[in-house]
């Protein structure tokens, strides 16, 4: 997982990874397999490479190791959804119960008030 000054380094190299995507296929019209194929964002693979030793091999995974990408606990399970835009909990599958771009508040929240979490429920 990428702290938040980490991401700061490797996101405009994903935005641009992303960039590039997007013209090639516009200019030849190739479906997004075919433009991932041709390799862009290595850069910000490097970049992941040189910060956290690990290779990463797809670009569009980088996106998803963000720390801060974590959405808020699960109302249902506690366990964080996978992004913040995560509309489905991954582990229960349920909805998730509001659509507040931030989820940061719920958070503070359960700090003072625990009951509804267990201990066990968040992962490293
Ligand atoms: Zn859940």
């Amino acid at each position: 997982m990428l702290e938040e000054h980490e991401w700061k380094e490797l996101s405009p190299l994903l935005t641009d990874a992303i960039r590039q995507i997007k013209s090639y296929r516009e200019e030849h019209g190739a479906s997004i397999a075919e433009a991932h194929a041709k390799d862009f964002g290595q850069s910000a693979l490097a970049k992941y490479f040189e910060l956290t030793g690990f290779r990463e091999t797809n670009p569009n995974a980088l996106w998803h190791h963000r720390a801060s990408l974590l959405g808020a606990p699960c109302t249902t399970c506690g366990k964080p959804l996978r992004t913040s835009r995560a509309r489905f909990c991954a582990e229960c599958g349920a909805p998730r119960s509001n659509s507040a771009p931030h989820p940061e508040p719920l958070k503070q929240r359960s700090l003072s008030q625990p009951s509804s979490r267990r201990p066990g429920g968040r992962e490293r």
